[in-house]
């Protein structure tokens, strides 16, 4: 028999906007953000995944985010981000998460994959979902993954559907 927990809903927490890239196909160019519900409660819902924008732009925001989130509810929060180039920031919010969902949409994103990869190979993070989202293009090849879910030939989905269970909200 099927589990309570499988039939709560996702939430997508966009917490803002902001972000230092400009893809062609980014979601936030498709959607009114405007229109989009403001979160007034975290409970009921199984996982939180924390979007912008790029979350690591705002370090502390997404902190105080996830300590509001931690003290409403047990759900999984995981971020959404494809900045990793400030290691230790990257870390020190990685702490807080259950998991990250790094996505690499350019070739240049690969050197500071690399750089954070060789830190967690010497600190292993038991426990926390590693999710890494190659867009297609990007070479991977000969790079270690060890500890990573990966999803390669990633591309760009017109009008951006939302996964099936999943609700869009903001800040
Ligand atoms: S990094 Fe993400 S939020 Fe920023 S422009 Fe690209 S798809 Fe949009």
């Amino acid at each position: 028999m099927a589990k309570a927990e499988e039939f709560k809903m996702k939430l997508r927490l966009l917490m803002f906007e902001l972000c230092n890239r400009n893809c062609a196909g980014c979601c936030n160019k498709d959607w009114d953000l405007s229109s989009l519900p403001i979160i007034d409660s975290y409970e009921g819902y199984s996982e939180i995944y924390l979007t912008g924008g790029e979350p690591m732009l705002r370090q502390k925001w997404v902190i105080s985010t996830i300590c509001k989130i931690r003290k409403e509810t047990s759900a999984k929060v995981i971020m959404y981000s494809a900045k990793c180039d400030e290691y230790l920031a990257f870390l020190a919010v990685l702490s807080l998460l259950d998991g990250v969902t790094l996505t690499l949409h350019e070739q240049r994103d690969v050197g500071p994959y690399i750089s954070l990869q060789n830190i967690l190979l010497l600190h292993p993070q038991a426990n926390k979902s590693l999710r890494l989202n190659v867009f297609q293009g990007v070479n991977l090849d000969g790079v270690n993954t060890q500890g990573w879910k990966v999803k390669e030939n990633m591309v760009w989905i017109k009008n951006c559907p939302l996964p099936e269970g999943e609700v869009l909200m903001r800040l």
